[in-house]
């Protein structure tokens, strides 16, 4: 049987953009709900500026109150080498970094271009491997650049090429802005397993166009078996303009399971966490199986 592993993003990419401030507390019962729920990977901080990204300015806190936690690995976001240093003094056992595809993106996210950002790539891997923590790649904006357009599938494979020669433990595809469609995701993984030999790929949806789901479906097709999801559907990155909720944790769930995909995932348990979201937010979260409920209902099954 096909099984993915869903690798939650709520206490990161869902939150560094929201208007919403979670208090750390509230960040790490957020994220021990969703490992209680079954999550066994989650990013849970951002090591970037705070004063760029003042919602993720307690990353240290984040991890120091979440602790660790038996088989569950926790994941912190890195843009720069400082941002590494900051994240190999906490319990962080993995750390991301993001390379963007295109230069004005890259610029506006990270201050330097997208050769510079996979540039920090190439120091941060030794750097981990000494500090006993694994490193992977996001490439951002693979799938299109909201400054740039289209994004050749040529240069996510070269990026793809470059990070796995470096030796990086897990290269991800995001579709940082939401305009990538089936057809697309299934070429450019195909593409990239051409280069990436044996390093594990991941895939990044957010749903801003009503496509996510269906390429989170593509991806798996494709032989990519890491998904990211948000619970509640929620996020958006501060630096790209009209970037909207990633896919939800529970609607994914729900299509796998249903598809014959095992996730290791309890749905009832994320329902239960996404209403608890929904309360902390105080709105009405994007997610639709948190609303609609699962099929076949309860009431059916006795
Ligand atoms: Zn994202």
């Amino acid at each position: 049987m096909t099984r993915v592993q869903v690798v939650e993003v709520s206490a990161r990419d869902g939150l560094q953009n929201d208007p919403a401030f979670l208090t750390t507390e509230q960040k790490v019962e957020l994220i021990k709900r969703t490992v209680d729920a079954g999550i066994d990977r989650a990013e849970v901080a951002s090591f970037a500026n705070p004063k760029a990204v003042p919602q993720m300015a307690d990353a240290e806190g984040v991890l120091e109150g979440l602790g660790v936690i038996d088989g569950f690995s926790s994941i912190g976001l890195v843009l720069n080498t400082r941002g590494f240093h900051r994240a190999a003094t906490t319990n962080v056992k993995e750390v991301n970094v993001v390379v963007v595809s295109t230069d004005t993106f890259s610029q506006r996210n990270q201050r330097m271009d997208s050769l510079g950002t996979l540039a920090v790539l190439e120091e941060v891997i030794p750097l981990a491997r000494e500090a006993g923590i694994k490193a992977t790649v996001t490439l951002a904006a693979s799938f299109g650049c909201p400054f740039e357009g289209e994004v050749s599938i040529d240069r996510t494979v070269m990026l793809a090429e470059k990070a796995a020669e470096y030796g990086v433990a897990e290269i991800a595809l995001a579709d940082t802005i939401g305009v990538a469609v089936p057809a697309d995701v299934k070429r450019r993984f195909e593409a990239v397993k051409a280069v990436s030999g044996d390093i594990p790929l991941r895939a990044h949806f957010h749903n801003t166009r009503n496509t996510g789901y269906a390429n989170a479906l593509a991806a798996v097709e494709a032989g990519v078996f890491i998904l990211d999801a948000s619970l509640a559907g929620i996020g958006g990155c501060p630096f790209a303009p009209k970037a909207t909720g990633n896919i939800a944790t529970e609607d994914l769930v729900y299509a796998l399971h249903r598809s014959g995909i095992e996730t290791g995932l309890d749905l009832d348990k994320l329902l239960e966490a996404s209403e608890w979201f929904a309360q902390i937010l105080d709105r009405k979260t994007p997610s639709l199986v948190s609303k609609a409920g699962v099929f076949p209902p309860a009431e059916l099954l006795v």
